[in-house]
């Protein structure tokens, strides 16, 4: 399989290029090709789409919604193919790739309200005949970066957003997960989406580098490492450009000594080992408090003993393989560094057993390090795998203090059934997202979705108004009103009865 670009409403067939091997991580198997483009070929794309921009930006806006509409539409409609294709080139567990889908569908409905978030204001009466008013208007041409691991999510975060707001978009998938924009982009061409409004072009940096200085982009996004977030912040930066971008995360799960045990167990299963520890909310830290510590411990590792590592397209299986060999490699080094640092390997996951014929897929088993002191490198950095970390404190405060610790910001969880917990949880933890008795504290799409610290490099999170914030800007007209008669425009009591009856 070619995986090919879109450019102007057209799949470009031939690519003379670089390219790098598809695999399916599930069983190290070569799907395809994906190419690597160019920086003419970026350039190209932006220019598609910055062509585009002012017809679509002029479209009436209830014409606009409409293709908001039918991609929703699609989406309801193909629900599986999409599903499929994360199941296959991400190795994102099928059960797991159908519930990103369907998040995808939620925040499709959420852009289907745009029309009454992008309202403007008046106000009257600044001065004798002057009035102000504010419009969110769109910027022009923005250019996306996905993760590999929520191929779907991150299209939803951005495309539908920006072009239901008068925006044209540029996007590159990431070229470890580029299957879902494939399909995802044929159910757009099929709508019959104006050529040049969404755009897809595959690659490395070199596609992204090509936008800093690119006259016709306004904007970049990204989702990704926080190291890339800052090379884009430094970009944008440079050249002006407006700029979303999430980065990396680290996540601590704080257990109480109420927490509701049967609950707790379930959401770090669920946090920790779904898509096999590769997601930005994954509670990878858990952070108990002394009495509840051996409790805790003991039920989570003999549960984590039961996880089942296997293809993710097998419904029988918890948890499928991680990216790639090199992830693979990374994750086992962060295994041997915790064992190096003194942690107790409760359950070490690397090498699990797996059937001969998945053999050369990559994966890592469920793995507990527990007795783990904060400052060692396994609580500090992303692992980005299926590996947790246990820790004890003494009390809350003490839990908060690890917490905020960290300098990632993304999001932190606490099991507990007392208010005063939770409430000082809300409001103390030094993160953009909070989960209470949740262990994946993931915002609905009517939401703010988004870290601090070094989990946001950008000005703004994705989801909800903030979304529209980024894609749109407040323009203002002062407007006077001139009476073309040449009067002051004030009601005069002698001859404005008269005036109106003439005309
Ligand atoms: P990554 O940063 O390696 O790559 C992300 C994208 O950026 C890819 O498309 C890649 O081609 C591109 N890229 C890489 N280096 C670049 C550079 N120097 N300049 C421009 N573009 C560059 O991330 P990944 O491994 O694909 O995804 C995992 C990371 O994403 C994790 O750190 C995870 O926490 C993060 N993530 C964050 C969120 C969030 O909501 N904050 C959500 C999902 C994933």
């Amino acid at each position: 399989m070619q995986v090919r670009n879109y450019i102007n409403g057209q799949w470009v067939d031939t690519f003379k290029g670089d390219a790098l091997p598809l695999l399916n991580p599930s069983n190290g198997e070569v799907l395809g090709d994906v190419p690597m483009s160019t920086f003419d070929q970026s350039r190209e794309a932006t220019f598609a789409a910055a062509e585009a921009f002012q017809t679509w930006s002029k479209l009436p806006l209830p014409k606009r919604m409409n293709f908001i509409f039918q991609m929703h539409q699609a989406m309801v409609d193909n629900h599986e193919l999409l599903a499929e294709s994360i199941a296959i080139d991400q190795a994102k567990h099928i059960a797991e790739a159908r519930g990103e889908v369907q998040r995808v569908v939620e925040i499709l409905q959420m852009a289907c309200t745009i029309p009454a978030l992008i309202q403007g204001e008046t106000i009257t009466g600044i001065a004798n005949n002057i009035h102000g008013r504010v419009t969110k208007a769109p910027l022009g041409v923005f250019c996306g970066v996905a993760p590999f691991n929520f191929p779907a999510l991150v299209f939803g975060w951005f495309i539908p957003f920006a072009i239901a707001t008068g925006n044209t978009f540029v996007y590159k998938p990431s070229s470890d997960s580029p299957l879902f924009m494939q399909r995802m982009m044929q159910l757009i061409h099929d709508i019959g989406l104006p050529a040049g409004v969404v755009n897809i072009i595959h690659g490395n940096r070199t596609v992204v580098e090509a936008w800093y200085e690119d006259d016709n982009v306004a904007g970049l996004c990204l989702v990704g490492s926080t190291p890339t977030a800052k090379a884009m912040a430094e970009g944008c930066g440079r050249n002006g450009k407006k700029a979303m971008l999430l980065g990396g995360a680290k996540n601590s799960l704080v257990v109480m000594e109420d927490a509701p045990m049967d609950l707790l167990i379930e959401n770090i299963l669920i946090s920790g080992y779904g898509s096999a520890g590769q997601r930005c909310l994954a509670s990878s830290n858990i952070i108990a408090v002394s009495e509840i510590y051996d409790d805790v411990v003991e039920r989570l590792v003999d549960a984590s003993r039961d996880v089942t590592v296997g293809d993710a397209m097998n419904p029988d299986i918890f948890m499928g393989p991680v990216i790639n060999a090199a992830a693979k490699k990374r994750i086992e080094g962060y295994i041997q560094t915790g064992v190096d640092e003194g942690a107790t390997l409760a359950l070490d996951g690397r090498n699990p057993s797996v059937p001969k014929n998945i053999s050369n897929g990559f994966y890592v088993g469920p793995t507990v390090f527990t007795d783990v002191n904060p400052e060692m490198v396994i609580a500090e950095e992303e692992i980005f795998g299926p590996v947790v970390s246990v820790m004890k404190v003494g009390c809350i405060n003490g839990a908060l203090r690890v917490v905020n610790a960290q300098k990632m910001g993304n999001g932190a969880c606490i099991f507990t059934q007392n208010s005063y917990y939770t409430e000082k949880f809300i409001e103390d933890a030094d993160v953009g997202m909070v989960g209470v008795n949740v262990g994946v504290c993931a915002p609905h799409p009517y939401l703010p979705f988004g870290g601090i610290k070094d989990s946001l490099v950008g000005n703004n999170k994705v989801q909800g108004k903030d979304a529209i914030d980024f894609f749109t800007h407040n323009k203002t007209a002062t407007i006077r009103v001139v009476d073309p008669e040449g009067g002051t425009g004030a009601a005069s009591k002698d001859n404005s009865v008269r005036s109106c009856v003439a005309n």
